[in-house]
């Protein structure tokens, strides 16, 4: 498999090649350069499959040569042993339409475990391969970092330099990047924004000095392989449903625009996906692009739904690019006109691209606090903020009464207590994979926020590319 980037000049690449690069050197995304595609005998195939065996064959095709059959179910294997249950994704139902998909059983609580966790063993296997050091540098507002720091922590070749804005992350976010102590992890609290430390993340991989010494490397949703991992999860839960017979819909609650994204792979190859909802808070760039064409970034307004307070969605060029006619050159310009003004108009062929599988919606404190409430009192269940927010989509988008609705359960309600425990008067509690959280003692260091100080700080700790 032979892998693009969205802006037409950096170079092609296998998949080992853009696991170990995360953006592409023009300043794009890499996308495979064609989609491929099960038949339905095929999927109808995978039906009962245990969780690892089918994710080894979802993502066979994306993998090419890069690992073996047998190396990459046994990568699955492990990476998909650490979950807490079995059934790694499981489904729980609602009402008679509305399901669950519980994503919050990895080590830090949130789906981006189900990524992570097989990122960080990818990392090992190709570095080890090829004798070489990979730095990775990342800013995180909370669930990034932990499950980051998690899959990679004790692992060889690998460094993670993990910046969170002081102050601004919650207690048990802090604490489950904190309290990991392996020597190759370091927790930076910066002074400043998320937007701010993203900025200086930004700047390291584009800084020569940096790039000369170290291999530096990313593990956000740019990262193409975590997109992959997480396409899985939308086979599993359809074919559960019923899949081929029947098609599924999905509510995605969307920041950066990667979960959704993946469904929409899932669709390019073949899954029957009926409508994709994306669900944003009030920080709402995507539900305007998508219902009317205008992607423009205003300010962040914080919610009690931290991971999807944006307002540049990375992954969007991905779905741009895609319905846009794949054309580079196009996309390059489109996006230099973003980063100049903060805005843009979608052309007609992306809009109706995107209009035949994505809906979306947005929701406020109010209608997320409802939902939150619902889910409680109607189906005995505690949800967190962000997956509220994908279930009030669920919700408010009137599907045919035949057509199961899926909404992503991004979090387990214990990572954000506080807001739960003010909507429904109930404070969930941690589980117990997590239970000593509070007894471990954390370990991070303190910086201002000026890049000369991080860059200084990243120089004098990170291990040289070889
Ligand atoms: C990261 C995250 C999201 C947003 O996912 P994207 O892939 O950025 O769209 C939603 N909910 C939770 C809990 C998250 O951690």
């Amino acid at each position: 498999m032979e892998y693009i980037s969205t802006r037409g000049t950096a170079p092609t690449m296998d998949f080992e090649g853009v696991t170990l690069a995360g953006l592409a050197n023009d300043g794009g995304l890499y996308l495979p350069s064609e989609w491929p595609r099960f038949t339905e005998a095929e999927i109808a195939d995978m039906a009962g499959l245990p969780y690892a065996q089918l994710a080894a064959k979802v993502m066979a095709p994306f993998v090419g040569d890069s690992l073996s059959e047998e190396e990459l179910l046994s990568l699955c294997e492990q990476a998909y042993g650490r979950f807490a249950h079995k059934a790694v994704t499981p489904l729980v139902q609602l009402d008679e339409q509305q399901w669950l998909l519980e994503l919050f059983h990895g080590p830090t609580l949130a789906f981006k475990d189900v990524a992570l966790q097989l990122l960080g063993l990818f990392f090992e296997t190709f570095l080890s391969r090829r004798k070489s050091n990979l730095t990775i540098v990342g800013a995180t507002s909370g669930d990034t970092g932990s499950a980051a720091i998690d899959a990679v922590a004790g692992r060889e070749g690998v460094d993670i330099f993990m910046l969170h804005p002081a102050g601004r992350v919650s207690d048990v976010q802090r604490r489950q990047m904190t309290t990991v102590r392996a020597p190759n992890v370091y927790n930076i609290a910066i002074e400043g924004s998320f937007d701010d430390a993203q900025a200086m993340v930004k700047r390291m991989f584009g800084d020569e000095e940096l790039t000369s010494r170290f291999n530096i490397g990313a593990v956000n949703s740019i990262n193409w392989a975590r997109l992959m991992a997480q396409v899985v999860y939308y086979f599993a839960a359809a074919l559960q449903l019923g899949a081929q017979q029947r098609s599924v819909a999905f509510s995605v609650p969307t920041g950066n625009f990667g979960d959704v994204f993946a469904g929409y792979v899932a669709a390019q190859m073949g899954l029957p996906i009926e409508r994709l909802i994306v669900a944003t808070n009030v920080n709402d760039i995507l539900h305007r692009a998508l219902s009317d064409g205008d992607y423009s970034a205003g300010e962040v307004t914080p919610t009690v739904a931290p991971s999807m307070d944006i307002q540049v969605s990375s992954n969007f060029e991905r779905l741009l690019f895609d319905c846009g006619g794949r054309d580079g050159a196009a996309m390059a310009e489109q996006m230099r006109g973003f980063e100049a003004s903060k805005a843009m108009r979608l052309t007609n062929a992306q809009r109706e691209g995107a209009a035949g599988l994505f809906t979306s919606t947005r929701a406020d404190g109010d209608q997320l606090s409802q939902t939150l409430r619902w889910a409680h009192d109607e189906a005995g269940q505690v949800l967190d903020p962000h997956t509220a927010i994908g279930l009030h989509a669920a919700r408010e988008c009137a599907l045919d009464a035949d057509i199961p609705v899926v909404t992503l359960a991004t979090a387990h309600p214990a990572k954000f207590r506080d807001a739960v425990e003010r909507a429904i008067g109930q404070r969930p509690a941690l589980p117990a994979r997590v239970g000593d959280l509070f007894a471990r003692e954390e370990a991070y260091d303190s910086l201002p926020g000026d890049y000369d100080a991080v860059r200084a700080y990243v120089t004098e700790r990170a291990t040289p590319a070889d």
